[in-house]
C-alpha cells in the first residue's frame, strides 16, 4: 500500500507526469511578462478533471476525497511552471467551489458549479477592500434590499450593490463573483451577505490587470459595484450569514491553498540537486561544498515540513475535527518555507538563478504572495496564538 508520506504517491505521480507534458507552455516567459492567463492551459486543466476534483458527481466534478485533490493539486503544482495559472485554478478550486458546493441552493449549485467545472465559466471571490484588508468585516461595500420589503430583507426581491473590492484574482477573467457586502458598516462582522454576482450585472466594472511582482500570469483587478441589482436568488446561504462563509472559506483555504505551492517546492529541489551536482568551481561540483550541500538539506526539511503539516490539516479535516490551528500552521510553514528554500535555489544557481531565462527568478517572485494572500503570515500567528491562549 502506498503511504501517503510517500513523495511518489500515484495520484499525485500521475497528475505530474500528465501536466509536465501537457502544461509545458513554451511562451510562458513572455506571458510572465506581459500578465497574460494561459486560457488554453486552463481548459486542459479542466478537461483532465483538476477543478472538479473536490466537487460532487452531481455537478459535474470527479468526487475525490480531499486529500484525493489535495494530491491533484500538489502534482499540478509540481508538473505545471506556470504558477499564476496554477494559482488561478487553485483560488477558484478552494474558495469559491467549496462555498457554492456547502452553501448554495441546488439551483445554484446546477446553474454554476458545472460550468466552472468543465472550464467554461471562470468565478472570482470578493472580500478585500482597499481600505479592509486583515481586518476584514471593516468593509464598507453595501447591499440594501430593493422590492416589496416590508416582511423584511429575507423576503426581499432582490439587493442593491455597492462599493469596490480590491486585489481580485482573476477578476479580469471571471464570469461570476462571489461577493461580500454589509447592510451597515457599523454592524461588524453581524451585517455581511454573500452574493453571486454573474459579470455582464449592469453597473458590474473590472478595473484594469493590476501588474504584480509574482503570479503574474494571473489576472488580478479591483472590482466596482454601482447600484448593482441581484435578485434574492443571488444570495449565498441566508442574508446574514456572510461571516460564517467567510470563515468556512477561510479555514480551506489557509489549510490548502498552498497544495500546488509545495509540489513545486519538491521540483525546485530536485532541479537544485541537479544542477549542484552538474555545476563544477573549483574543479568540482558545487554540491560537494558543504555550504550548498546544507543549503539543500534545509531545502529538503522546509519542504517535508510543509507537506507533512499540509496533510496532517487536511486529515483532521477529513475526520471532521478542529483543524483552525493546523490550518494556521500549514498556512505559516509552507508560505515562509517556499520563500526561504526559493532564495536558497537563487543563490545555489548564481547568476543563473537570477537571469529570466531559467526560471528561478520567477519561482522566487511567485511564493512571496503567499504570506500575504489567504490572511497574512501575521495574521495566522494570531490565530495559533488564540487557540493555545483557549487551552487549559
Ligand atoms: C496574490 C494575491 C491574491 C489575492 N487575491 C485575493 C482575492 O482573490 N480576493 C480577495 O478578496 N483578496 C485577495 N487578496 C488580498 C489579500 O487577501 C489581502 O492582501 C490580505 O488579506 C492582507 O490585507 P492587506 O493587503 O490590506 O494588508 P493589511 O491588512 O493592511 O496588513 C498590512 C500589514 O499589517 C499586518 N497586520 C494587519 N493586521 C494585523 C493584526 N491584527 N495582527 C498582526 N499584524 C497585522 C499584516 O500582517 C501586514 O504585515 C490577494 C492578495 C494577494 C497578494
Amino acid at each position: 500500500m502506498t503511504a501517503l508520506t510517500d513523495l511518489d504517491h500515484p495520484t499525485k505521480r500521475k497528475v505530474v507526469e500528465w501536466a509536465s507534458a501537457e502544461l509545458d507552455d513554451p511562451d510562458l516567459i513572455q506571458r510572465d511578462v506581459d500578465c497574460q492567463l494561459w486560457t488554453d492551459g486552463w481548459q486542459r486543466a479542466a478537461d483532465y478533471g483538476i477543478l472538479g476534483a473536490w466537487v460532487d458527481e452531481a455537478y459535474g466534478g470527479r468526487g475525490h476525497d480531499v486529500v484525493t485533490s489535495l494530491l491533484m493539486f500538489e502534482g499540478l503544482g509540481y508538473g505545471c511552471r506556470d504558477a499564476g495559472l496554477v494559482f488561478a485554478m487553485t483560488t477558484q478550486a478552494w474558495t469559491m467551489q467549496p462555498m457554492l458546493q456547502r452553501f448554495g441552493s441546488d439551483e445554484q449549485k446546477q446553474r454554476y458549479l458545472p460550468a466552472l467545472v468543465d472550464g467554461s465559466k471562470k468565478a472570482a471571490f470578493c472580500i478585500t477592500e482597499a481600505e479592509s484588508g486583515s481586518d476584514t468585516f471593516a468593509m464598507s461595500t453595501t447591499f440594501e434590499p430593493i422590492g416589496s420589503t416590508a416582511a423584511g430583507e429575507s423576503e426581499a426581491d432582490g439587493f442593491r450593490i455597492n462599493g469596490t473590492k480590491s486585489y481580485i484574482t482573476m477578476a479580469p477573467a471571471a464570469d461570476v463573483f462571489m461577493v461580500f457586502a454589509t447592510k451597515d458598516p457599523s454592524l461588524g462582522q453581524w451585517g455581511v451577505t454573500t452574493f453571486l454576482v454573474d459579470a455582464d450585472t449592469p453597473g458590474l466594472t473590472v478595473g484594469p490587470n493590476r501588474p504584480k511582482m509574482g503570479l503574474r500570469t494571473t489576472p488580478f483587478s479591483d472590482v466596482t459595484f454601482d447600484n448593482v441589482e441581484v435578485g434574492a436568488d443571488q444570495v449565498l446561504g441566508s442574508v446574514g450569514s456572510g461571516a460564517a462563509i467567510f470563515s468556512a472559506s477561510m479555514e480551506i483555504e489557509r489549510a490548502f491553498v498552498l497544495a500546488p505551492q509545495i509540489g513545486a517546492m519538491e521540483r525546485q529541489l530536485d532541479e537544485t540537486v541537479a544542477y549542484s551536482r552538474q555545476r563544477q568551481q573549483f574543479g568540482q561540483p558545487i554540491g560537494d561544498f558543504q555550504a550548498v550541500a546544507h543549503r539543500l538539506a534545509e531545502m529538503k526539511l522546509r519542504h517535508d515540513n510543509s507537506r507533512l503539516q499540509l496533510y496532517r490539516a487536511a486529515a483532521l479535516f477529513a475526520l471532521d475535527q478542529p483543524s483552525m490551528e493546523a490550518a494556521a500552521l500549514a498556512k505559516i510553514q509552507s508560505s515562509e518555507a517556499a520563500v526561504a528554500s526559493a532564495m536558497d535555489a537563487l543563490l545555489t544557481y548564481g547568476a543563473k538563478g537570477y537571469v529570466t531565462e531559467f526560471g528561478v527568478e520567477q519561482d522566487l517572485r511567485n511564493v512571496a504572495g503567499g504570506v500575504v494572500y489567504g490572511g497574512t503570515a501575521d495574521v495566522q500567528r494570531n490565530i495559533v496564538a488564540r487557540m493555545l491562549g483557549r487551552r487549559s
